[in-house]
């Protein structure tokens, strides 16, 4: 895969499949935790404060909103709050065997120091880290 081809998005989610093994859980925020603001009469802004969620276009049915929904994946690649789950992810001792002589998360410190952090912005880092993890899994990202 050429990582400087992939859109963010692309990126993010083949860090949340590879890596993160992540899945979609429903927010356990409770009404506390929702933030409203009517558009017009049908439509209506929600902003969930526990998990980042947003809707444009939240639904009202009989003048009640309804606001479960899931927790957004994280956008690994485009944030260090994001990119510091992969880190942690990456720095857990392995549960399950591993293709080759040396454990992930051993070739994860080996990319991570080679990719030289001190040099990057913040978003780079955040990029840097999760080609790091990808590559540290076996996933070919150039
Ligand atoms: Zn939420």
């Amino acid at each position: 895969m050429n990582w400087e081809e992939m859109t963010p998005e692309q990126k993010d989610a083949l860090v949340a499949e590879k890596v993160m093994e992540w899945r979609p859980t429903l927010c356990e925020a409770t009404e506390k935790d929702i933030f409203y603001a009517a558009e017009s009469a049908e439509k209506v802004r929600i902003h969930c404060s526990k998990c980042g969620y947003q809707d444009r276009e939240g639904i009202i049915y009989r003048g009640k909103i309804y606001w479960v929904h899931s927790v957004p994946q994280p956008r690994y690649t485009q944030g260090m709050d994001a990119a510091w789950l992969v880190v942690e992810k990456m720095s857990e001792i392995p549960t399950k065997p591993w293709i080759g002589e040396l454990p992930p998360n051993t070739w994860f410190m080996h990319y991570f120091e080679k990719a030289s952090l001190w040099a990057c912005s913040a978003e780079e880092a955040a990029e840097e880290i999760c080609k790091a993890a990808l590559q540290a899994l076996g996933v070919d990202v150039k």
